[in-house]
Order: C-alpha cells, then structure tokens, then sequence
C-alpha cells in the first residue's frame, strides 16, 4: 500500500448518535432499502441523517462496474424488485422528505439499464408524495438504446443528475467502463428532451486532477447546459481503492466554487465535504425560491 497523505482538520466525521439519526436507519431497515450514505460510508451520514437526508439507492447492492474509487461491490446483481419502487415511496412519506435522492448501481445486465425502474420508482414517490422534488443520480445507461433515457426523462424528475466523477484523463484508471463523453452527452440530451428540467453533475478532486483540467470539465459541462455542479474531495473507502493524491485546500474548493459561478452555473457546492447528494434539497428549495 502507497503512502497516503495525512487527513487534515476539516475533514472531519460526526458521530452517528441523534434520534433524528436513529428514525432514520429504523425507515431505511424496515422498507428494506438500500442507501448510498451507508455503502459509501459517507463522512455527512451523521448530519444528514439527524434531518432524515438519506439517499438511497434502488435496484440491489451489487454493481456491474467497477470504479476504483466506490466502495460498492462489483458482480453479478440481483433480479429486479417489482416492489422496491413502493417501498421507496413508503419511506419518502414516512420520512416527510421535502425533496428525495434517488440513485443506483449499474445494471449493464438489463436490456434498459434500469430505465424503466427508476422511471416506476419516480412515478411511485410522485403519487404517494405529490409535494416532493425528486433528483435521480443516475448511471450513463451506456449500452443501451438511446431511447432508454426518454423513458426516464418522460418520468419528470425535478434534477437529473449524473456525475462526471473525475476529469477525463484519469477516466481509464478512476472509471474504467464508463466514456467521459457519453456521460457529458447524457446529460446534454436531458436538457435537448426536456428543457425545463434542472441537470447536475458532479466531480470528485484529490484524485491526481490539475485545476486546469477541472476548469476544463466546468466548460464542458456549461457547453452542456448542465445547471447543477457539486465538487468534493475524494476519499479512500479501503487501502485497496485509488490512492488519495492529495487533500485539496478549502480556499482552493473556494475559487472553483467562484469560478463556477462566473461560467453560469445556477448552483454550485464545492467544499471538502461536499457531495453528490449533501443539502441537495436546501439548495434547490433556496434555488426555487429566488
Ligand atoms: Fe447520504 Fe448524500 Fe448525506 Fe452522504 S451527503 S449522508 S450520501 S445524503
Ligand atoms: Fe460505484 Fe456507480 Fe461505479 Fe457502480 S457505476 S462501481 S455504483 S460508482
């Protein structure tokens, strides 16, 4: 194992121990859902989850890729759940969520990708919680018709999301079986197929990137009328995932936050803890307001 470099002060962890907390994993156990704050091992769970935050993640726990930077496992995944997308909806109105995050593992093995389960599952939460916005994080659908991605967009999600995840030059050693353009592509057909939907993306830094090329993503990512950008710092799940390269510094987070925002995105999170999926629903309720 490579030497890594020290964690510093402000990435800290809070202790999982509030009630909000403790309802939370209760919702989640007994809907019996997945979610990506636990299979990550996200550093925000303790926050989020006093405020009954959780994102969840839909169609197994086993992936299909293997990016070497998830902690998810890789293999061959479970058959479909015809009840999961109830199941979700369940927990979205026992939870009282304002807004919801729905994501997923990749399914190269469904003809669809999934499509047509993300879309039930949006149309099940949209039923039972008429008053909820719904972001999906979705995988790039890369083998799959093109067509799959009407079927979710044709669902009215409020953001669609899908991450970028790393600048394209360490795509082959950071998420090998994924295409930087094609993801770029996707979320550039969201906007083409549904103008008024909100589309983010997102990447993570420390993992051997220069600034120059996350300038380069953000152009790209404007060029594809992206709205939403999220940039965290990368963390080692296990000593057998990527390397952390470096701790990137709050100020830096900070004059790519700003820089952002001068190329037009509408919202930007781009702090060391940010992630995909952290005070999603305040920013866009804040978003809706103004
Ligand atoms: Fe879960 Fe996202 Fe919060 Fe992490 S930031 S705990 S993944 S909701
Ligand atoms: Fe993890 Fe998503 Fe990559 Fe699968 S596709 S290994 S869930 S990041």
């Amino acid at each position: 194992d490579n030497a890594q470099p020290k964690k510093p002060s402000w990435i800290r962890v809070k202790a999982p121990v509030s009630d909000g907390y403790k309802q939370t994993h209760k919702i989640m156990r007994e809907n019996k859902l997945v979610t990506v704050c636990e299979e990550a091992g996200c550093p925000n769970a303790g926050e989020c989850w006093s405020q009954g935050h959780a994102t969840m993640m839909i169609m197994g726990e086993i992936c299909t890729r293997g990016c070497t930077f998830c902690n998810i496992a890789t293999g061959k995944p479970q058959s479909l759940d015809a009840f999961e997308p109830g199941r979700v909806a369940d927990a979205v109105a026992k939870l009282g969520l304002k807004h919801v995050v729905i994501t997923s593992v990749d399914r190269d093995d469904l003809e669809d990708g999934g499509a047509e389960h993300f879309a039930q599952t949006i149309r099940a939460v949209r039923h039972r919680s008429p008053g909820t916005t719904i972001e999906i994080l979705t995988p790039d659908f890369l083998k799959c018709a093109p067509s799959v991605l009407e079927t979710v967009v044709a669902a009215k999600p409020d953001v669609f999301n899908h991450n970028l995840e790393t600048v394209p030059g360490l795509y082959p050693e950071v998420r090998p079986g994924a295409r930087y353009f094609h993801s770029l592509r996707l979320l550039q057909r969201v906007k083409e197929l549904d103008p008024t939907m909100f589309t983010k993306s997102g990447i993570m830094v420390g993992l051997g990137e220069d600034k120059q090329s996350v300038h380069q993503v953000m152009d790209d990512m404007r060029a594809a009328e992206i709205d939403f950008l999220t940039i965290g710092q990368y963390l080692q799940p296990t000593p057998k995932h990527h390397a952390v390269d470096r701790f990137v510094h709050p100020d830096e987070f900070a004059a790519y936050e700003k820089a952002a925002y001068g190329k037009g995105f509408l919202m930007v999170s781009a702090t060391p803890l940010t992630r995909s999926s952290y005070h999603a629903g305040d920013d866009f309720a804040r978003l809706r307001e103004n």
